[in-house]
């Protein structure tokens, strides 16, 4: 399958092109029917499958074909990604600039060990489209209120068993209350490996939803 067989809009379609990428890998090939379609996906595979465009693919095809009219508030985010690590982080944020280029989509990464209010500042300025941040750093951000995640359309849970295993699920659980109840927002679910533990967050934080193995 190529990027092409979907319809994506212009502006994501070009930056895809940008990159280089024409075939879609197979995570890519399996989810994207489904996701682009709103459904809540689970998705099997590791670092180097081309997770990352998978995910950023559906939510920005999504956010470009539902412009929002009515008046956004500074901090209210539209698209949530949380991942474990910074450097993760920074990675995926760079993927969605890239992805974004043609667009007017603005974007924003929360992560621990950076300046707090410098962060803070540049939520204050900006709209949000789509955030990508680590869960700790997050939920301080929610607590303060700097950001807001009740208007949220899309979630990504990224490497969640890496989350498990670093002691961020209670984090996460609080993020997650602070979202629209699942249904209500689209979840996509990201982990390399499922355990007995994985499988319950995906009950609790998804809804029907598609499961592919890479
Ligand atoms: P990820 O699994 O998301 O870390 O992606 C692994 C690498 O594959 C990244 O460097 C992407 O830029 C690249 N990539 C993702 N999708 C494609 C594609 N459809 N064609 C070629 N390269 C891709």
């Amino acid at each position: 399958r190529r990027f092409h067989d979907f319809s994506l809009e212009n502006d994501l379609m070009h930056a895809i092109a940008d990159q280089g990428f024409e075939y879609c890998s197979p995570i890519q090939a399996q989810s994207l029917p489904h996701a682009l379609q709103g459904k809540d996906v689970v998705g099997k595979a590791q670092t180097g499958t081309g997770k990352t465009a998978a995910f950023l693919t559906a939510i920005i095809d999504d956010l470009l074909k539902h412009a929002l009219t009515e008046e956004r508030y500074a901090g209210e985010a539209r698209a949530l990604i949380i991942a474990p690590t910074r450097e993760l982080v920074m990675q995926i944020a760079d993927d969605a600039k890239g992805l974004c280029k043609h667009t007017d989509l603005q974007i924003h990464t929360l992560v621990g060990g950076m300046d707090y209010n410098k962060q803070q500042n540049r939520l204050h300025n900006t709209l949000v489209d789509i955030l990508v941040a680590t869960p700790g750093r997050l939920l301080d951000f929610c607590r303060n209120k700097d950001v807001y995640l009740d208007q949220l359309e899309v979630m990504v849970i990224d490497e969640a068993d890496r989350m498990l295993d670093m002691g961020f699920i209670p984090q996460v659980r609080q993020i997650v209350r602070q979202t629209p109840q699942r249904g209500e927002r689209q979840t996509l679910f990201f982990s390399a490996t499922f355990t007995d533990e994985v499988h319950r967050l995906v009950e609790q934080w998804t809804e029907n939803p598609v499961t592919i193995v890479i």
